[in-house]
């Protein structure tokens, strides 16, 4: 895999998503990042999680890759160079109790091969992105289906609002939230990642 700088993610930017796991809805980017060291190839291989501290659930998510420094007012077609989709895995029984606590929800997202990649293909502009679903297959059975057209924050709201917080540069990569349909994986589950007709990745879980 190629060197990825920063990892961001954006939460709760699909109304659906946030209101089945009755959270409220944002009315600001709700953005969290993971380490580099979460990262995972969707490569056909088996990908280890942990399995021991609760419910896992799959976020399946269009990723933007960005290209070169990103400056204000840039477009979202020039700063962005590359797409994939990717597999926002969380802790979720960990999360509620982190939730409850008021701490970060960093052991809930950011544990080993929590942020799963499939390979990158060209960004065909956001415009184009709206013609094409994207979507989880789960053992061959659809699980969850999104349309960047639903995300309650478009690309160039979650680009500039990320350069302005926290910086945004060549390298980085953004998981731009996940639709409905999130659920617990089981072990030895096959999760594909399909952009419009095309696969882009798949993998194998196996919980340990
Ligand atoms: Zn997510």
């Amino acid at each position: 895999m190629e060197t990825i700088r920063n990892v961001y993610c954006v939460g709760r930017n699909y109304r659906l998503h946030a209101e089945e796991l009755g959270n409220a809805v944002p009315t600001s980017p709700m953005i969290f990042s993971k380490p580099t060291h979460a990262l995972a190839q969707a490569n056909g291989d088996e990908i280890s999680i942990i399995g021991s501290r609760g419910e896992v659930h799959y976020e399946a998510e269009l990723v933007l890759h960005i290209g070169k420094a990103y400056t204000s007012g840039m477009a979202v077609d020039e700063a962005v160079d590359k797409m994939a989709l990717g597999i926002d895995f969380t802790l979720r029984d960990v999360q509620t109790e982190l939730k409850k606590k008021g701490h970060p929800w960093l052991p809930a997202k950011g544990f080993r091969n929590s942020a799963v990649l499939t390979s990158f293909v060209a960004f065909p502009g956001s415009g184009a992105c709206k013609q094409a679903d994207f979507c989880l297959l789960r053992n061959g059975q659809q699980a969850q289906r999104g349309n960047i057209q639903d995300m309650l924050f478009d690309f160039s709201t979650i680009l500039s609002f990320i350069h302005e917080n926290f910086g945004l540069g060549e390298g980085d990569i953004i998981y731009t939230g996940t639709p409905a349909g999130v659920a617990a994986v089981a072990d030895g589950d096959r999760l594909a990642l399909l952009w419009g007709e095309n696969q882009l990745g798949d993998c194998i879980i196996r919980l340990t």
